[in-house]
């Protein structure tokens, strides 16, 4: 079997450019000859299927959720990273690419990371245009925050909402799509299988959740845009719905699937409550921005995070990266956290996480301020957990994230 990613040539900043340029154009009458269905209203299909019938396309869009605005995107948190460099840190498209090579263990496929830090700018863009409410600082400029693994801060952010407000917008377009008659939508309606003629997608076969009839729809390009596999693992951020179902349909049918290994492991979710949970509930990325992550030293420890003295405790990202300190790359975080769960020196009930500690962002920057940037994940910790993160360290284990395979 040979893989081709089928990255065109030309100098790394140009490939996708010209093949962009090279791409035989379709005129504008002709476009509602052709039809495209798109699998999945998430940030993917609901952005591929708006902006294919605003360009005039027959689209017929599919999602197994109740309405479009429910894909999985919504539980997106953090935020999204682009290269503007409002804050004149030496940012650059040529960072961000650097920045995300690096993260990623040097095993991306450059170009099309080079591709990704091209257009993100535009996503920002175009996600504004479409009404993203994105935090904003006092003057009117958007604001930023960093991520892990970067020491810049590109990251642009609706509180810990950032995917709810950024599908509202997605929906927001498709919506209007439907509306002018150029998508048609099907919710409720899962994917059973790709229609394959002479080795090309030409279609899929679904059925109806509600009343469980199944049809076929015929096009003329096929989108799957049904988001990643995480749930194949035992941990996972990932909702029971995220099936992985089109995929392995697809896949089955004799699409290619690499390096399923390809998974990021989120450092900062809420640990198990037992042994028999798998699904593990996120807390933002941005987090790391202000908490400070640190075991007991001492294996065992049993007594409250607040009554251990600084002496006695590890800040074990600071003392191994202190470049980046908590924000070290998210893997590279992940299993320095394991490793010391690994050695006995894990905390909670069960010893299955690592302390998130806030006191030093609450003397420094006061209350207020924190509860602003993160108070609604301090909400949903302290209803999942019955811990209050102000008064105690929240604690925090990895677990299986997105997948790139
Ligand atoms: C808790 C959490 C927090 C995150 N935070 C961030 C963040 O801060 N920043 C960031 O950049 N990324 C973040 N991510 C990752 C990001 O949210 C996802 O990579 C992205 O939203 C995936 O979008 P998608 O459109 O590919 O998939 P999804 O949003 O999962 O959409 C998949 C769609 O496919 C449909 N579908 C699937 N199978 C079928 C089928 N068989 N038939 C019909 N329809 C089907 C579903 O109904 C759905 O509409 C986060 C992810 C999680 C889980």
């Amino acid at each position: 079997m040979q893989l081709d990613a089928r990255i065109p040539a030309g100098p790394l900043a140009e490939k996708w450019d010209n093949h962009r340029f090279e791409l035989p154009l379709v005129a504008p009458p002709n476009r509602r000859k052709f039809e495209v269905i798109v699998v999945g209203t998430g940030l993917a299909g609901a952005g591929a299927a708006a902006t294919l019938g605003e360009l005039g396309y027959n689209v017929k869009v599919f999602t197994y959720n109740d309405s479009n605005r429910r894909a999985h995107s919504i539980s997106a948190q953090g935020g999204i990273n682009a290269a503007k460099d409002y804050r004149n840190e030496g940012d650059s498209i040529h960072r961000l690419f650097y920045d995300t090579i690096k993260g990623g263990d040097y095993r991306a496929r450059e170009a099309n990371v080079y591709r990704l830090a091209q257009v993100s700018n535009e996503i920002i863009d175009q996600a504004t245009a479409q009404g993203v409410p994105f935090a904003r600082e006092y003057g009117g400029m958007l604001a930023n925050r960093s991520f892990g693994g970067t020491q810049v801060a590109r990251t642009f952010y609706a509180r810990g909402q950032t995917g709810q407000q950024l599908l509202l917008g997605a929906y927001q377009a498709l919506a209007r799509q439907i509306k002018l008659g150029t998508v048609t939508s099907y919710t409720r309606t899962e994917m059973l299988d790709v229609v394959i003629v002479d080795g090309r997608a030409v279609g899929i076969v679904v059925r109806d959740m509600v009343t469980g009839e199944v049809s076929s729809h015929s096009a003329h390009a096929v989108v799957l845009a049904t988001g990643g596999y995480s749930n194949a693992y035992f941990l996972s951020t990932n909702a029971k719905a995220c099936n992985v179902t089109a995929i392995w349909r697809a896949h089955r049918k004799g699409a290619m699937f690499a390096n399923p290994c390809f998974t990021q492991i989120h450092p900062t979710c809420i640990p198990a409550s037992d042994e028999f949970q798998s699904k593990l509930t996120l807390m933002s990325e941005s987090l790391r921005n202000d908490g400070r992550i640190w075991v007991p030293a001492n294996e065992g420890e049993a007594r409250h995070p607040r009554d251990i003295p600084e002496d006695q405790r590890d800040y074990f990202l600071e003392r191994r990266y202190p470049a980046f300190g908590n924000l070290v790359p998210r893997d590279v975080a992940s299993r320095a956290a394991k490793r010391e769960v690994d050695a006995g020196k894990g905390v909670g009930a069960l010893h299955n996480g690592v302390y998130l500690d806030f006191a030093d962002a609450f003397a420094r920057l006061g209350k207020d301020v924190v509860t602003e940037r993160y108070g609604n994940l301090f909400e949903m910790y302290e209803r999942i957990t019955g811990e209050n993160p102000y008064e105690m360290p929240m604690r925090i284990y990895p677990a299986p994230h997105y997948t790139m395979g």
